[in-house]
Formats: structure tokens, C-alpha cells, sequence
């Protein structure tokens, strides 16, 4: 399969006076041409900074890109203009936000909102772009599209305003669409439906997918292809059935374990301890909530093993780990 983004060793660092926070650490992993990549992983791993990262939109005043590549179809955006980005972003590479009121401008209309965006990468004209802005709307299916074009965002409900902002980031067919916990903020039923949108959308449009979430029950659902995070880290990059079937990472069996199953009374199983934040252990930095961590994964930082052709950072899969202390 062809590969249409390639992010290569990323770092972004955020800074304050209590010191370098290390969001992003030294993250690769390529998405493939009409592939869905999921990204997964609690809280803070890093999720939302990788994506924002490829975009160059994270927080300038308190963050730097420090290293690394994203290279879109060979060009890397991290050397490109502000004028090239621009045209990137919304026009090559669209972003649903986790909330939509954060991308969405309250003193304007949806309609404008989404002609605007046409205007600017499509260079036609604002008759046009209405009409293709209707367009768009009814395929997300927002009923009654003429009328609502003309309400301001908070006229709106939760899932509405999502099938909104699916409708903006892919009213300039993308290649990539980048989906931040799309679904979070909305109930289930509603969830089940904006998933099932993305995924028409996706098959129409022959986009590549970004689906990040810290829920495996979307990764399940959507994903060929998952990244597990930790810490600013990757743990775990395998295709999504080798995954569910035989996690390789200890966070990643931990994370599975604590997934709510269907249709059952299970409690849900928290992963004892937590992310470290700021201070990062020595070693692995999963080894104080590891099952299986020795003495190497307190003193040194796990090596990446391929095992049969999916990547672990664990020192589990390092041929010494038998012979290693306990
Ligand atoms: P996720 O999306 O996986 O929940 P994020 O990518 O938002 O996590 O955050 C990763 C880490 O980056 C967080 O743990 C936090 O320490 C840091 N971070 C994110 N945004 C900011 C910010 N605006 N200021 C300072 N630190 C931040
Ligand atoms: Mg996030």
C-alpha cells in the first residue's frame, strides 16, 4: 500500500518553569493510502500533541517542534511555509476536533463557515460553494440543510454540531482526515452513527483516516492498523487484529483488560498506578505499573523489537530477556 504520510522520530517539547515536558518523544509511524490508523492510549500520552504536531498547530508560546519529519507525500511540512500550511491544512490534510465548539466560530454561520473554507481551497465562488456546502451537509445527513446552513453553531445539538465539522473538514475531499476523539463528547447511539459517517465518508472520498481515541471499543470498530501511546511514546504499532489477539506490550494487555466488555456487568479494571507526569522514571517508563518489569527495565530504556513484523518498545522481546535478572 502506498505510503501518504510518513512521521519520522518526532519530538515536541512543551516548556515551563517547572521544566521540559516531553509530549511527543521520538514518535514514527507511517498511514497508509486508504488505511485507517488508529492512535490510542490514556490521558496525556501524547495523542492530541502528535496530531496537532503534523498540522504545526501546537501552542507556540509554551511548545516546539524539536525534531524529526513529516513528510506528506515526500514533502516535509515541518520546512514548509505558512502560506503552504494554510493550504494544507482543511485542503490536503482536514482535523475533526475532539470539541467542536473550539473549531467552530460562534458569531458566524455553519453555512459561512463552510463556504469560507471552500473559497480558500478551492478558489470558487461563493454561489458555488453554497451550493456545494448544501451538498456536503446532506451527505452527513443534517436534515432540513438549506435552513440549518443559516444557524450559528450553539443553535446546534452535540451530534449535529459533529456532522458539522465532519462536513468542514471534508468539504475539500482531504487525503487525510485526522479524527481527535470525534465521538467522546456525544452518547452512544450517536457515537455509533458519526463512526459509521466517518467511515462512508472515507470509502467516498478514498481518504486515509488518523482515528484517535482512548477507547479500544473504536479502535475495534474502526481502525486496520493501531499505535498504542504511552508517555509520549510509541509502545506498540501492530495491525488491529494481531492486537485484540495477542498484545504484545504489557500497557497494551493492561489497556485491553480494562475495556469495558459488551453486553456484560464486568467492572472495569483501572491500570494500577499512573502515567508519570513531568518526572519520568529511569528505564522503561512503564515499569513501575509492569507485571513482568526486571531489573533491566528499571535501569534502561527499552530497545524497539520487531516481532513478526509489528513493533514493541519492550525489553520482553529482547533476546537477553531470559537470561536478564530478575
Ligand atoms: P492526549 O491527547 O493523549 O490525552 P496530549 O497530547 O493532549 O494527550 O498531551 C500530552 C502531554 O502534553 C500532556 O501530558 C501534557 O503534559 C502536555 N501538554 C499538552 N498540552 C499542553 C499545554 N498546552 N501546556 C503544557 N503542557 C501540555
Ligand atoms: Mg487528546
Amino acid at each position: 500500500m502506498e505510503v501518504i504520510l510518513e512521521v519520522k522520530n518526532l519530538k515536541t517539547y512543551f516548556y515551563s518553569s517547572a521544566g521540559i515536558g516531553k509530549a511527543v518523544d521520538d514518535v514514527s509511524f507511517n498511514i497508509k493510502k486508504g488505511q485507517v490508523l488508529g492512535i490510542v492510549g490514556e490521558s496525556g500520552s501524547g495523542k492530541s500533541v502528535t496530531s496537532l504536531s503534523i498540522l504545526r498547530l501546537t501552542p507556540k508560546d509554551v511548545s516546539k517542534i524539536e525534531g524529526g519529519q513529516v513528510l506528506f507525500k515526500g514533502e516535509d511540512l515541518l520546512k514548509a511555509s505558512e502560506t503552504r500550511m494554510r493550504a494544507i491544512r482543511g485542503g490536503d490534510i482536514g482535523m475533526i476536533f475532539q470539541e467542536p465548539m473550539t473549531s467552530l466560530n460562534p458569531v458566524y454561520t455553519v453555512g459561512s463557515q463552510i463556504t469560507e473554507a471552500l473559497m480558500l481551497h478551492k478558489g470558487i465562488t461563493a454561489f458555488e460553494a453554497r451550493e456545494r456546502a448544501i451538498d456536503m451537509m446532506n451527505l452527513v445527513k443534517i436534515p432540513d440543510a438549506e435552513r440549518r446552513l443559516d444557524e450559528f453553531p450553539h443553535q446546534l445539538s452535540g451530534g449535529m454540531r459533529q456532522r458539522v465539522m465532519i462536513a468542514m473538514a471534508l468539504c475539500c475531499e482531504p487525503e487525510i482526515l485526522i479524527c481527535d476523539e470525534p465521538t467522546t463528547a456525544l452518547d452512544v447511539t450517536i457515537q455509533a452513527q458519526i463512526l459509521e459517517l466517518i467511515k462512508e465518508m472515507m470509502v467516498k472520498f478514498n481518504s486515509s483516516v488518523v482515528m484517535i481515541t482512548h477507547n479500544m471499543g473504536v479502535i475495534a470498530e474502526m481502525a486496520d492498523e493501531v499505535i498504542v501511546m504511552y508517555a509520549g511514546k510509541v509502545a506498540e504499532q501492530s495491525l488491529v487484529d494481531d492486537l485484540f489477539q495477542n498484545p504484545l506490550h504489557p500497557y497494551t494487555e493492561a489497556l485491553l483488560r480494562s475495556m469495558p466488555k459488551l453486553h456484560s456487568n464486568e467492572k472495569l479494571k483501572a491500570i494500577r498506578g499512573m502515567m508519570p507526569q513531568g518526572e519520568m522514571p529511569e528505564g522503561c517508563l512503564f515499569n513501575p505499573r509492569c507485571n513482568y518489569a526486571k531489573d533491566i527495565c528499571r535501569r534502561e530504556k527499552p530497545v524497539t523489537c520487531d516481532v513478526a513484523g509489528r513493533i514493541v518498545a519492550c525489553w520482553k522481546y529482547h533476546k537477553n530477556w531470559e537470561a536478564s535478572l530478575e
